[in-house]
């Protein structure tokens, strides 16, 4: 069986990019990085047999058709725009896409939902949602949807409710996108994973697995996710746009 390329969108922070390559290496596949800046989106699109979008900063409101409050600190609108239209094709396409943190987000605002903006503001009774450092502290538990992807994906690793998980973010998923589901959910209400319905796979989760790499507690969901990359029967080829 052919090795799946999996293309990472680039992540802000490039200190950050080695734990997400690490972990689709260890699950079995090849890496590309594909960056708004260098690649056109059909020629980034089409290399690829999975997408990974990661974290970052904050997806502008405006593309949510919201104002943005004080605490929002937005990302560069090429990497909103590019990650937006890229997680698209691959939602129309069915090509499997796992979405990490900013990643979740982008996917949800991708297929019209929106965001909170600020967890401490607008959740009541809010856990801390956002704590930096180490990188691998468990920050909550999360409790995940029985038959949900999330939790066929998981398996033995889930305890009856869920698991425990990390947490470096200020901001998370308000009204679904288009075929969303809540997968997971922190004790507080906060929607901590999403998936989509109608995809063989593509899931986002607002916390980053990809931080466990050396102690594996989140090894089997990148399994499952290069898994689904390596089942695609052809390439969903897409043609670049022509000028006329
Ligand atoms: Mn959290």
């Amino acid at each position: 069986m052919q090795t799946p390329t999996i293309g990472i969108a680039r992540p802000r922070n490039m200190e950050r990019l080695p734990d997400y390559e690490t972990s689709i290496r260890r699950a079995g596949g090849n890496v590309v990085v594909v960056d708004v800046h260098r690649d056109e989106l059909a020629t980034a699109f089409n290399a690829l047999d999975g997408l990974l979008l990661t974290g970052g900063a904050d997806v502008d409101p405006e593309l949510y058709g919201e104002r943005q409050q004080r605490t929002v600190h937005p990302a560069k609108r090429r990497r909103d725009l590019f990650e937006i239209a890229i997680a698209r094709l691959a939602v129309e396409r069915d090509v499997p896409l796992f979405a990490i943190c900013r990643g979740a987000q982008v996917l949800n605002v991708a297929l019209g939902g929106n965001l909170v903006q600020d967890i401490p503001t607008e959740i009541e009774s809010a856990l801390p949602h956002k704590i930096e450092e180490p990188l691998a502290e468990f920050a909550h538990e999360v409790n995940v949807a029985d038959g949900s992807l999330l939790r066929r994906s998981m398996n033995d690793m889930l305890s009856n409710r869920g698991c425990r998980v990390n947490s470096r973010h200020r901001q998370a998923v308000k009204r679904l996108g288009r075929d969303l589901v809540v997968s997971a959910r922190a004790p507080d209400g906060v929607i901590e994973a999403i998936e989509h319905t109608g995809a063989r796979f593509c899931l986002g989760v607002q916390w980053h697995p990809e931080n466990f790499w050396h102690t594996g507690e989140f090894h089997l969901l990148f399994e499952a996710f290069v898994a689904a990359c390596q089942e695609r029967p052809t390439r969903r080829l897409i043609q670049r746009p022509t000028v006329n």
